[in-house]
């Protein structure tokens, strides 16, 4: 919960056109801007700002919203993070009203590898120690623009310099180690933690720095080929997506992703245009990344993993995982021996792109990975084949795509497609809809429905919509049983109806943890605007029939 007083200084300090145009086009025109509007498709531009107004609005679809509102729709940022996103953007700290001093400040962290990321950059580009740093980043085709752009910097050799130079800027030792900057050698010693190696910045979904990955250029240099940070606070592997910062907004969008193994890969495809990229961090891909990745939308999911054994093993590891969600997957093969930053840097983007395009689907790429080099025809192998894939098929969630799963396999595998079983031969299962994945695992039937209810409301501000008069009309907090509902429902209707529109006004009347939850909640869930006078109404009887 942040202060009134803050979220105050928020709302008057966000620039709207500032936050817009990072993410869309915008044209002056008189007091006015416009720009072709990012949520329906249009060649003309409809979508339309003030300049002085907190509020856009499209003529052709009629989105309309405050910046919050642009950043959850567009840029797939939660309540929270578009609040925090702002608060940095336009310098306005957000105090917490219950100051929690548990746990390490966060904030002191990134701001540490923050400076840390500036200090090991500087040292690349400008000292004589880095030149050989740069020197190899170039020979491998990382010119100054990928340089800038992804902020790679050089950590080096001998010492300690960051160590010095953010304790002389006050941060403590144990802030340091928490921040994975630091390493306490045998003797006592403070050394930095990464030595003689360039370094790929790592980011948060917001894009701050959380840690690098190091990379070894030289044999003498001690250790593996890649050295991470350490878990840390701020950095948790097995959530953290490589590239994710830059390729979000695109793939919230279009609803697509691309899956490489290596972070170099990440990089080289963001910077060649395919900016919906991402890689898992150093070890495998796995559910917690995949689950960030569906958060966005994404409803079809390219791999491009390396060409050999291991490439082909993960593709179908990691393939498994997506279609167990229902998602499409979709194989880039680039050959043998290759992964995509190597070819990238020898076919070039259009290249990649002619193979993206005729990337194989899932089912064919792993029958063909099984039958490589075996002896189909005899009866025994090929059964134990098909039964593999058809097993795995099986635990898939969505009936309809178990069974056209099964039958596309029977066509492969060539036999009968009863001998593959039905989706009805798999325990028969209720599939979850893909945002109840994500809430807590218990359902509580009063919540919902209260909340379907202050959504109408939400959606519809004005005093003389169908939800506000219908609303107003025949429920009263009483109705509620849920507290925090009940009192989100007064709070807002004791609004002006001009503060009702803005959700960060909206955010400074609220009193307690769960209502900001309850709204950030609310503000997820895409409902059908068409059908509003139904759905009201039902709304309302099912409340009343409690
Ligand atoms: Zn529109």
């Amino acid at each position: 919960m942040y202060s009134k007083e803050s979220l105050e200084a928020l709302r008057e300090r966000v620039n709207l056109v500032e936050v817009i145009s990072s993410y869309v086009p915008l044209k002056k025109q008189g007091a006015s801007y416009k720009g072709l509007c990012p949520f329906h498709d249009e060649k003309t531009p409809s979508f339309t700002l003030n300049k002085s107004d907190s509020h856009y609005h499209c003529f052709g679809c009629g989105a309309h919203g405050d910046a919050i509102a642009f950043l959850m729709e567009h840029v797939k940022m939660s309540f929270v993070e578009a609040l925090e996103y702002l608060s940095e953007r336009f310098h306005v700290p957000l105090e917490k009203v219950q100051a929690e001093e548990k746990g390490p400040n966060k904030k002191r962290l990134r701001l540490a590898l923050d400076k840390a990321a500036r200090f090991y950059r500087f040292f690349l580009l400008h000292s004589q120690e880095g030149k050989e740093a740069l020197t190899y980043l170039l020979g491998r085709d990382i010119d100054l623009g990928f340089i800038e752009r992804f902020e790679l910097g050089y950590a080096p050799a001998h010492g300690s310099m960051v160590y010095q130079l953010l304790r002389a800027e006050g941060f403590s030792e144990e802030e340091l180690q928490q921040a994975g900057l630091m390493r306490v050698q045998a003797n006592g010693r403070r050394r930095d933690f990464f030595a003689h190696r360039i370094l790929f910045p790592i980011r948060d979904r917001m894009g701050a720095v959380i840690g690098f990955s190091g990379r070894k250029f030289k044999e003498e240099t001690f250790g593996g080929k890649y050295i991470n940070t350490p878990e840390t606070p701020l950095f948790k592997k097995s959530q953290t997506l490589f590239g994710f910062s830059y390729s979000r907004s695109r793939m919230a969008r279009d609803q697509v992703a691309l899956v490489v193994e290596g972070q170099l890969d990440a990089l080289r495809l963001i910077y060649e245009g395919f900016d919906y990229a991402i890689a898992g961090q150093g070890t495998a891909f796995g559910e917690d990344h995949a689950k960030e990745t569906l958060r966005l939308g994404v409803k079809k999911v390219y791999l491009a993993f390396d060409g050999d054994r291991a490439g082909k093993e993960a593709s179908i590891k990691v393939g498994d995982i997506f279609q167990r969600k229902g998602v499409e997957v979709l194989i880039v093969n680039m050959g043998e021996g290759s992964d995509p930053d190597t070819f990238l840097r020898e076919e070039g983007a259009e290249a990649f792109e002619t193979l993206r395009k005729n990337a194989e689907d899932y089912l064919s790429f792993y029958y063909r990975f099984l039958t490589e080099g075996q002896d189909v025809s005899s009866p025994a192998k090929k059964n134990e084949i098909v039964e593999t894939i058809a097993a795995s098929v099986r635990a898939w969630q969505q009936p309809v795509l178990v069974h056209e799963s099964l039958k596309r396999l029977s066509e492969l595998a060539d036999v009968p497609r009863e001998a593959l079983g039905s989706a009805g031969s798999a325990a028969p299962r209720v599939s979850l809809r893909r945002s109840s994945a994500l809430s807590p695992s218990y359902v509580d039937a009063d919540r919902v429905l209260e909340m379907d209810l202050l959504r109408w409301l939400f959606l519809f501000p004005d005093p003389e919509s169908f939800p506000v008069k219908v609303i107003g009309k025949n429920i009263t907090s009483e109705d509620f049983k849920v507290p925090a509902c009940a009192s989100l429902f007064e709070t807002y209707l004791s609004l002006p109806y001009q503060e009702r529109k803005q959700w960060l006004s909206l955010a400074t009347h609220l009193k307690k943890k769960e209502e900001q939850d309850i709204l950030n909640e609310l503000l997820r869930k895409k409902v059908n605007k068409q059908k509003v006078e139904e759905s009201v109404v039902a709304s309302i009887q099912s409340l009343l029939k409690r």
